[in-house]
């Protein structure tokens, strides 16, 4: 069979719903996915398209994760967040999208398109999608009735399973929480990405604030765990970006991201 760029990935039953989109507050998934797409500049990691208002394209956070079926038991390890488009994940969930099209909750067309999108990424004709999804079915059945145990990695701190809080610092937000929202607003929040850089490599890190002061700087130096993961950085980079949000209000870090 031929190298996909763009493949089918169905979710092994038993782990459906057993991910960080349904294990974090709203809020909390809300603002990671939003600094999943600010970081990749709302485009597609896959196909390379950038989400816009005129083609209906939109990009989201998708979590990656890795299955070891021969184990015992069998893990399901997330790997990493990246950002795809709504045409990608769709060929990764092709199930769910077939399911959605049953139900009449999306139009048949949609699967036609994803099926093209399959295609043209991938340099091939249809029968090649179809070959596919029979290999991603086949898979699937495989693992319809194993027990796996998830491994969150890094992003278990995102679940507070292993939170010192000490190890983190605690900013002082100065935002104000509007009437009836759940995190704090403020011009700079998802706004500002802050270079951060070891000399060989750099990351941009956004601010996030959760509804609870001490939460929110958790999540700000998780996200600078992640993304340091993303990009491979040096421990004495993610270090020093952990420094830089320590004491720091919300002017000095837009000043400190001015000057970068
Ligand atoms: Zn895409």
């Amino acid at each position: 069979m031929q190298e996909l760029r763009l493949r089918i990935e169905l979710v092994p039953p038993p782990l459906w719903r057993k991910n960080l989109r349904s294990y974090l507050t709203e809020s909390r998934w809300a603002n990671l996915r939003e600094a999943v797409r600010q970081v990749a500049d709302f485009t597609c990691e896959i196909c390379g398209q950038k989400a816009s208002r005129e083609s209906g394209l939109g990009v989201n956070a998708h979590e990656d994760w890795r299955y070891v079926d021969d184990g015992r038991p069998a893990t399901a390890s997330l790997i990493r967040l990246g950002c795809i488009c709504t045409l990608c994940h769709h060929v990764h969930h092709i199930g769910q999208l077939r399911n959605m099209i049953a139900s009449g909750e999306a139009q048949p067309a949609l699967l036609d398109r994803v099926v093209e999108h399959f295609c043209r990424l991938n340099g091939c004709d249809s029968t090649v999608f179809e070959q596919e999804e029979r290999h991603a079915m086949q898979v699937w059945r495989s693992r319809a009735n194993r027990d796996y145990v998830l491994q969150w990695g890094r992003f278990g701190v995102l679940l507070g399973d292993r939170v010192a809080t000490a190890d983190y610092a605690l900013i002082p937000t100065g935002g104000q929480k509007a009437k009836g929202e759940t995190a704090y607003t403020s011009p700079w929040i998802g706004k500002i990405p802050l270079p951060i850089t070891d000399g060989e490599h750099t990351v941009h890190v956004i601010p996030l604030f959760d509804s609870a002061k001490t939460r929110g700087a958790t999540k700000n130096a998780t996200v600078v765990d992640l993304l340091a993961m993303e990009r491979d950085l040096s421990d004495a980079a993610i270090s020093a970006a952990r420094g830089m949000w320590v004491g720091k209000t919300l002017a000095q870090f837009a000043a400190a991201a001015s000057r970068g």
